[in-house]
């Protein structure tokens, strides 16, 4: 069972929570290309190593907030995310 720290509820079993994607810029709408948007949308980079991840606490508190999360052991440090995404 994986545990994830909701910054406003605690630990909580990973089941409720939904994962919400990586955290990265949003391209600019009015001057991207069809490619860099397809790119954005669907192409995860899935590195092993430290990712920043939107989590969803969908059973708890109903908010989003961000995580940094190591692929390989599955440690964390989660915050209150500034514009999450
Ligand atoms: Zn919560």
């Amino acid at each position: 069972m994986m545990v994830l720290s909701c910054p406003w509820c605690g630990p909580r079993n990973v089941t409720e929570f939904r994962y919400g994607g990586e955290r990265r810029a949003r391209p600019e709408v009015e001057t991207v290309s069809a490619q860099q948007w397809r790119r954005f949308l669907y192409a995860k980079s899935n590195p092993l190593g430290t990712v920043a991840e939107s989590w969803y606490h969908r059973a708890g508190c109903r908010r989003y907030f961000a995580v940094e999360r190591d692929t390989a052991t599955n440690s964390h440090h989660a915050h209150r995310a500034q514009g999450a995404t």
